[in-house]
């Protein structure tokens, strides 16, 4: 089946604007896209028989004659996919985004990408037979690593063993027979922040993504920036000390290896051997490891060691936020992915250090703030992605 677009830049930003705002009338829309009353009527006829917008009902009337509400046609539905290192979520929305169902399993990305793909696609399919849906105007997905982003393909990281070249895009797309794109998972994060989330207000924001592997991603002019070869915002390698703890990639001294989980419970764990941590050499002897609920159990209640070590790691990742701010100059700054319990904590500490060593001009009205979204982000974010695609002139 082939795709139904906009036909011109007019009606692309009239279904933008009936997916970001929902229901409008046809003056407010004109009003907005300062078209003549009968070009308006010209380009929304012409959608609303390409299916893509409908009536939804009498608008509130402004004298005379009542006009009627036009939406996003309610056939137009999209599939946001997110696969994690550890687990995989799937979401179908409607055409303003809105999650009108979701699931969410353990998934193990070391399994390689046929598998874990594969599964993600059925995830989706059984989305959308329970919503009875014969087709999805299109899906996007949000992999844990850096994506080239015009072949839909992941490139060769630790984040992604295994993965590199793989055709992740041209996969599911003929699995699912519909449009799919594939982006990194913190720009698609960014576009979660940017349609539901405090990235709403803003054209120009960082969303730094915590976790097992971290990102950023960059959203400028409304935009995601991506860069020549899309690697924009793939901080996690940035080498902050020659002599830091090892990473994952190999090297030593990565912001990853200092913020990443684990980093945070290698340092945790050597607290807990030095005996700098009683609380944490006591449960370290009582079950052999730590994990991450651990190490934000112990700084939750107090335990001086691990809280200096979740300060540490949120020092630095503010020193490379005082890079990133001066040369970006964002309107805000958002972080997400934080581990449970530690979001505040890292948020006091990143907050402290930005302020102090950045420029007035450029961080004097930026806040700095944890996300509000959590985990819906990545899906309404992928979602967003194959939007934007779908609702763009041809
Ligand atoms: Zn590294």
């Amino acid at each position: 089946m082939v795709p139904v677009r906009p036909e011109n830049a007019y009606q692309a930003r009239l279904l933008r604007m009936l997916r970001d705002d929902g229901p409008r009338s046809r003056v407010e829309l004109g009003d907005a896209v300062g078209l003549s009353r009968s070009r308006l009527i010209a380009e929304v006829d012409r959608l609303v028989e390409l299916g893509l917008v409908e009536t939804a009902g009498p608008a509130a009337s402004r004298g005379g004659r009542r006009s009627s509400l036009l939406r996003v046609a309610r056939t137009v539905h999209f599939a946001g996919v997110v696969i994690g290192t550890d687990r995989l979520t799937v979401a179908v929305t409607d055409g303003e985004l809105n999650v009108l169902a979701e699931l969410r399993e353990p998934a193990d990305i070391r399994s390689g990408p046929g598998p874990v793909v594969a599964r993600a696609g059925e995830l989706v399919g059984k989305l959308r037979a329970e919503l009875g849906l014969a087709q999805l105007t299109g899906v996007g997905v949000g992999l844990p690593g850096p994506v080239a982003f015009r072949e839909g393909t992941p490139i060769a990281s630790g984040a992604l063993p295994g993965w590199h070249g793989f055709p992740v895009r041209d996969t599911l797309g003929a699995e699912l027979g519909c449009p799919t794109l594939v982006d990194n998972d913190a720009n698609v994060m960014a576009l979660g922040e940017q349609h539901a989330g405090i990235g709403r207000t803003f054209d120009d924001f960082l969303y730094v993504k915590l976790g097992t592997a971290i990102g950023c991603g960059l959203m400028l002019r409304g935009a995601p920036h991506r860069g020549a070869t899309s690697g924009a915002g793939d901080i996690a390698h940035l080498r902050l000390a020659d002599d830091g703890p090892g990473c994952a990639c190999g090297e030593a001294g990565c912001l990853e290896a200092y913020c990443g989980e684990a980093g945070l419970v290698a340092a945790a764990l050597d607290a807990a051997r030095s005996g700098r941590s009683p609380a944490l050499a006591d449960r370290l002897a009582t079950i052999g490891t730590l994990t991450m609920a651990d190490v934000a159990g112990a700084a939750a209640g107090g335990d001086p060691a691990v809280q200096a070590v979740v300060r540490d790691a949120a020092r630095r990742l503010g020193q490379v936020l005082v890079g990133l701010v001066s040369f970006v100059n964002p309107g805000i700054v958002i972080i997400g992915g934080a581990p449970n319990g530690l979001g505040h904590t890292l948020l006091a500490e990143i907050r402290a250090v930005v302020y102090r060593r950045s420029a007035p001009l450029t961080t004097g009205t930026m806040p700095i703030v944890l996300s509000d979204l959590g985990e819906r982000a990545g899906v309404v974010g992928a979602a967003r992605l194959i939007s934007e695609q779908a609702f763009a002139a041809e």
